[in-house]
C-alpha cells in the first residue's frame, strides 16, 4: 500500500474539517456565495462574496457579522441541495438566531436579516 500519508500537523485539522468540495461535489467548478444583510438599525453590516473553489472546504456556515453576536447562519442544507440537484442559482432568506452581548441579560434574539444569493458553475464532468 502506498497511500499518501497526511503530513502530521494536519492530521487533526483535516479530521475535523469537511471534505473539500472537489470530493463532495466534484462537478462544480465554482460557487459563490453573496450575503446581504438587512438590519432594523441604522446601521447594517457591509455585503460579503464568499467564492469557493474546489480546493475549499464544502462548509456552509457564516459568522453573523455583528460583533461579539453568538449567532451563525447555516447554509449547508440549502446549498447541498441546490448542488446535489445540480442547479445553478439559489437566493433564500435567514434570521440570526443568536445574541448580541449587549442583549445577555434579557436573550433578545439578534433577529439580523441575511438575503443570500448562491450561484454554482459546473464543470464538462456532470
Ligand atoms: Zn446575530
Amino acid at each position: 500500500m502506498r497511500n499518501r500519508k497526511p503530513i502530521a500537523k494536519n492530521l487533526e485539522a483535516a479530521r475535523n474539517a469537511s471534505p473539500a468540495m472537489r470530493v463532495a461535489f466534484p462537478s462544480v467548478n465554482e460557487l459563490r456565495v453573496e450575503l446581504e444583510f438587512d438590519s432594523a438599525d441604522k446601521w447594517a453590516p457591509a455585503a460579503q462574496v464568499h467564492i469557493l473553489h474546489p480546493a475549499a472546504a464544502a462548509t456552509f456556515r457564516y459568522p453573523c457579522p455583528i460583533s461579539g453576536c453568538s449567532g451563525h447562519f447555516e447554509l449547508d442544507s440549502s446549498i447541498n441541495s441546490l448542488l446535489n440537484r445540480s442547479e445553478s442559482m439559489l437566493a433564500d432568506d435567514a434570521t440570526c438566531a443568536g445574541v448580541r452581548p449587549e442583549d445577555r441579560s434579557t436573550s433578545k434574539a439578534c433577529a439580523l436579516h441575511l438575503r443570500y444569493r448562491v450561484e454554482a458553475t459546473y464543470g464538462s464532468r456532470r
